[in-house]
């Protein structure tokens, strides 16, 4: 969800991938990293926290060649740590990867892939991809590339390097941004244009589902059946500053205009064959159907989200709900017990009043699901389960895409519960289904109507 940058030609590849990737810091990010491709070997460096400190882990390395692929990550599987930052190499060092998105059935792949004697370093889905084409490879990248991406349900940008090719990389897209750069005798990828605005206006934006092969000398695109696509180049005349904002006036437009992509996101990996699925969930049916009354509780933002789900949760489970101020729940000795659940919402995760509530309903016995945006947060680890909302960084300040992706996972919440308690029947919750399966759909038509 954060930022990709890849450079083929006849510069030095690690400075081109740090001044890109300076380029997407306003996207928000909690790690980084870049792998270069030299005398037949991927080189990388990587690390939790800011580019700076990329920057001082790479004054001690040796990383010289002409290719590479850096990246940001905003972390969706797996906490912000050194080993779950991209690059992530296949197990036997041949292909490195960077991946924007999610990859839904990693864990169905993962164990494929274990049962055939790969080995995982970190926590991500993204290790999964670089391991799959690895299995997939046999002398032709491309191919490898697009058999993994028929094998994958889920959103990406891709990087992708290989030890056999020195010349040449490889990247793709679905539902997560990608441009191809054209410079003269040398080409770049990134996720967004003020990353390589410096060195070049001509850009192909990639569609969803292509494939794209990168050497200095060309840009070759292809379809997921392998055939050559043709796309139009495209000359930018903005500056960096409305590069950032994607040629709309303000973030806040370009955020409205990214929410039918994290409401999806919020939506498919927990939709399988009509049953909402909550991964990891160790609240049972059994809690849920002795549950008394659940305590929603968060500030801000989160509040207004919080109290719809009130709304939705009454409605459609007929259990009582208080939607509650963080702020005041934590001071007011609120009467909770372990028949209550309790969710908390925060994008952060880091909210104090909110993590002090969280302790509150815990130390009384509640059990606490929180709906949160930032994976490996305070609130996320302190809860008995939590439900990531996908939405990605948000930098203006009055949020839209965070509030919707917290009411997605709201509106599932209460429908799950309305299932276990026999409060919504089988043929409403296909109906719920099927109008939050379509609302991305919807909303990006209202988008593009409003444009
Ligand atoms: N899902 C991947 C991870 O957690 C990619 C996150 C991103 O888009 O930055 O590592």
């Amino acid at each position: 969800m954060c930022g990709i940058v890849g450079y083929v030609g006849s510069r030095e590849a690690t400075p081109v991938l740090m001044n890109g990737l300076k380029r997407l810091e306003y996207r928000g990010y909690d790690s980084a990293g870049i792998a270069i491709l030299h005398e037949g070997k991927i080189k990388m460096v990587k690390t939790k926290g800011r580019l700076a400190a990329l920057e001082g882990k790479l004054n001690s390395v040796d990383l010289k060649g002409h290719m590479g692929i850096g990246h940001t990550r905003w972390a969706t599987h797996g906490e912000p740590s050194d080993a779950n930052s991209h690059p992530h190499v296949s197990s036997g060092g041949k292909i490195a990867v960077v991946h924007n998105g999610i990859l839904e059935n990693y864990i169905k792949l993962k164990d494929f892939l274990i049962s055939r004697g790969y080995n995982f370093q970190s926590e991500t889905d993204t290790e999964v991809v670089a391991n799959l084409i690895d299995y997939n490879y046999r002398d032709d990248l491309v191919k490898a590339v697009i058999e993994t991406l028929n094998e994958m349900e889920g959103a990406y940008a891709l990087g992708v390097i290989c030890t056999d090719c020195p010349d040449e990389f490889v990247a793709a897209r679905k539902d997560s941004p990608l441009i191809v750069g054209l410079g003269k005798d040398e080409n770049y990828i990134a996720s967004d244009i003020p990353a390589i605005l410096e060195y070049t206006k001509n850009v192909i934006i990639l569609e969803d589902r292509e494939v794209v092969r990168i050497s200095a000398g060309r840009a070759e695109i292809f379809n997921l059946l392998g055939e050559r696509v043709y796309r139009e180049v495209f000359h930018v005349d903005w500056d960096v500053a409305s590069a950032e904002k994607g040629g709309y006036e303000h973030f806040m437009m370009k955020e409205i205009c990214e929410e039918p992509a994290v409401v999806k996101a919020a939506i498919s990996p927990r939709i399988r064959d009509g049953q909402i699925l909550f991964e990891n969930f160790s609240l049972t049916d059994e809690m849920v159907r002795s549950c008394e009354k659940i305590n929603i509780v968060a500030c801000g933002t989160a509040y207004h989200a919080g109290v719809v789900g009130k709304y939705a949760i009454e409605r459609l489970v007929r259990i009582s709900v208080e939607a509650d101020l963080a702020s005041e729940f934590r001071y007011r000795d609120p009467m909770v017990d372990k028949k209550q659940i309790t969710i908390i919402i925060s994008q952060s995760g880091e909210t104090l009043d909110t993590l002090m509530a969280l302790r509150e309903a815990r130390k009384k016995g509640s059990h606490v699901v929180s709906i949160v945006n930032v994976v490996g947060s305070s609130i996320a680890r302190e809860s008995d389960d939590v439900l990531y909302t996908f939405a990605g960084p948000e930098i203006a300040v009055a949020s839209t895409k965070a509030y919707n992706a917290q009411l997605t996972v709201l509106y599932l919440l209460a429908l799950k519960f309305g299932q276990i308690r026999g409060t919504v029947n089988d043929e409403d919750i296909r109906y719920y289904l099927d109008q939050l399966m379509g609302l991305p759909g919807n909303m990006e038509h209202s988008c593009k109507e409003n444009k």
